[in-house]
């Protein structure tokens, strides 16, 4: 069984005016992370949308020192981004789509995402999102130590910092044993 993991793609982290966008690389993935996402919804396979939420001057979260304000509960920049944000609304009554806070880059890090994929035996994981060096890698990493297989959409992963998209493509195949196409 497989699952589809949605990190980030929110307009904070993909619009133009998002408070910490990677813009333009992640605009460019907008129909293929939804084209995507669509054919799992259609299989009836799990998507589950992993997104990054902060409490504004949370001076204990690590991220507070590292970059501005992002993502913050309850405003607009925490939507997801372009055609996602409706494939969300027209199916989130459906049993197979999740969508789950996670606070820190990976989403199995203070989650119960691993419970979720364990209890429908679900043993591999596709990756699609923002940022490929930083969210998606780090969910990566997870999964690869957590024994699941895992699978890189290259189309539809993006980040604001073209050398670390391609370290990260390359890490993902050759360190974590992921497909990546
Ligand atoms: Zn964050």
């Amino acid at each position: 069984m497989k699952a589809l993991i949605n990190i980030d793609y929110t307009v904070d982290f993909v619009a133009d005016a998002g408070a910490l966008t990677c813009g333009k690389p992640g605009q460019a993935i907008e129909g293929k992370i939804s084209e995507l996402t669509q054919d799992f919804i259609n299989n009836g396979d799990l998507v589950v949308f992993a997104i990054d939420v902060h409490d504004e001057g949370d001076e204990y979260h690590p991220e507070t020192k590292l970059f501005p304000p992002h993502n913050l509960r309850g405003t607009a920049g925490r939507k997801l981004f372009g055609n996602l944000e409706g494939i969300y609304e027209g199916n989130k009554q459906h049993e197979h789509v999740i969508f789950m806070d996670k606070t820190r880059y990976s989403a199995l890090a203070g989650t119960d995402l691993e419970i979720k994929l364990r209890e429908r035996g679900i043993t591999e994981v596709h990756l699609v999102g923002v940022c490929t060096d930083i969210c998606v890698l780090h969910t990566a990493v997870d999964a690869y130590n957590k024994g699941f297989r895992i699978v890189v959409h290259k189309d539809a992963v993006a980040s604001f910092n073209p050398a670390g998209h391609d370290w990260a493509l390359e890490h993902f195949e050759k360190t974590l044993g992921a497909m990546v196409k």
